[in-house]
């Protein structure tokens, strides 16, 4: 692959980074990270701002114009998503399953239909999705799903439990992984609905993070009417459709999490020129020398991983099981990223933001508890090891536990 944009490409990227500059929302100042005073705030934030993307023909690049997209490449969709993740890499975003899953869940499996109801209005910010798959007891094991939906003329009725529900107390729609068969095998009997958040019977209730924010949630479904035209896919394909979605999420996140890694190594250089070890700048330590040589070098095979990935999608392929290999590539190194941070800044790294002699605001503070959970969503470590082992690597399968995430 040639890495290097073409001068269109390479027009269209500082078109963006000028629009960029003056369309960012002043409340997207990362002082405010944790500051919304409600998670509807948030969310209008979130809207304002994609709707402001949607406006300046930024939104949904490569998908085509009649669903509200841009009708232009992969690449284009690149530039984008890259340029926001190394300008907004500090912010909270409410956006992420929406248009790293849904987006592309639908328009892949959807029908017409749903493809028209549903895709301009996440382009143009009306719409938040979430992801309910996980529960309490199926989470690595997801093909353990018991959420029931049992057919009853033009609806499904849905009774369960999910949990750790990123961003559903704030959003309209939510990815509902169900089982419609009880009867088959645990992979067969899984169907995959687009379920209204607004339905009597829904429960959202919010559980607070190790941060202090509440990004994710407990979801209970009480005898839930869902109309059957909200099936994404065949009845008993939930399972194939599951495995697609978690591998979009997959792609999106290598190619995100590389140029905002780039940034975040460039904003610790910054703090260890001003944090003083023995009286000499951090930056003069050789220890930490050596930890951001690592975590640059790490960046830089992340960032590397993400376009072989985009290359395979530009020849016409679909994100595959390496995807694992992407998510073992961000999430590790950021723990070790943060880690060092807070080493470097000594016995300051106890002063979280807002508190006084607080380094840059407490962001690595944030970041680092926030990063605990990063080798556990989208999967944890354990289970990508075992994807790489058997389906990249196609060494014998793992017996003590079926697993997909
Ligand atoms: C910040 C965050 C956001 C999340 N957002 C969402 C969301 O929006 N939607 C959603 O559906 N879920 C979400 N999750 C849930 C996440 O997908 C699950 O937590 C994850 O899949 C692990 O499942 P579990 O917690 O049930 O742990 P378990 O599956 O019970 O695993 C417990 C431990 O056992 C290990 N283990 C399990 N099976 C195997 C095996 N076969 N081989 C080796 N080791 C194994 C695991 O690696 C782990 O260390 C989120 C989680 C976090 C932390």
């Amino acid at each position: 692959m040639d890495f290097r944009l073409t001068s269109e490409q390479e027009d269209f990227r500082k078109g963006f980074v000028a629009w960029l500059e003056k369309n960012i929302p002043d409340d997207f100042d990362p002082s405010r990270r944790r500051s919304y005073e409600t998670e509807e705030d948030l969310k209008r934030a979130y809207i304002d701002f994609q709707k402001r993307l949607s406006d300046g023909a930024y939104a949904g690049m490569h998908y085509p114009k009649e669903y509200g997209g841009q009708g232009k490449t992969i690449v284009e969709e690149a530039i984008v998503l890259q340029t926001l993740a190394a300008t907004c890499f500090e912010l909270r975003w409410p956006g992420v399953i929406t248009h790293g899953m849904a987006v592309p869940v639908i328009y892949t499996c959807g029908t017409e239909a749903q493809k028209k109801m549903f895709l301009t209005k996440i382009h143009d910010g009306t719409q938040l999705w979430s992801q309910g798959f996980s529960e309490p007891d199926a989470g690595s094991d997801v093909a353990n799903t018991s959420t029931l939906a049992v057919r009853k003329n033009d609806h499904y009725i849905v009774n369960g439990q999910k949990v750790w529900t990123s961003f559903a107390h704030v959003s309209d729609y939510c990815l509902l992984l169900v089982r419609t068969d009880t009867g088959s095998s645990k992979h067969k009997g899984l169907s995959y609905l687009l379920v209204d958040m607004s339905l009597p019977g829904i429960d959202v209730r919010p559980m607070t993070q190790i941060t202090g924010e509440a990004d994710f949630n407990e979801v209970f479904f009480d005898n839930v009417k869902v109309p059957v035209d909200m099936l994404l896919g065949a009845e008993g394909q939930g399972w194939q459709i599951a495995v697609t979605t978690l591998m979009f999420e997959r792609v999106l996140g290598d190619v995100v999490m590389g140029a905002a890694y780039e940034k975040k190594i460039e904003k610790m250089i910054a703090m260890a020129q001003l944090v003083k070890r023995s009286g000499r700048p951090a930056l003069e330590d050789p220890i930490f020398r050596q930890q951001i040589a690592g975590a640059y070098i790490e960046v830089q095979v992340l960032k590397y991983h993400g376009l072989r990935s985009f290359s395979r999608q530009l020849k016409g392929g679909v994100p595959g099981p390496e995807g694992s290999v992407g998510k073992l590539l961000w999430s590790e190194p950021n723990q070790r990223l943060t880690e060092a941070a807070l080493g470097v800044q000594g016995i300051f790294s106890q002063i979280m933001g807002g508190a006084p002699w607080s380094i840059q605001d407490g962001f690595w503070q944030f970041d680092f508890l926030r990063s605990k959970g990063n080798t556990i969503e989208a999967g944890t470590s354990e289970i990508q090891r075992n994807i790489i082992a058997e389906r990249v690597l196609g060494l014998p399968k793992d017996v003590s536990r079926a697993s997909i995430k």
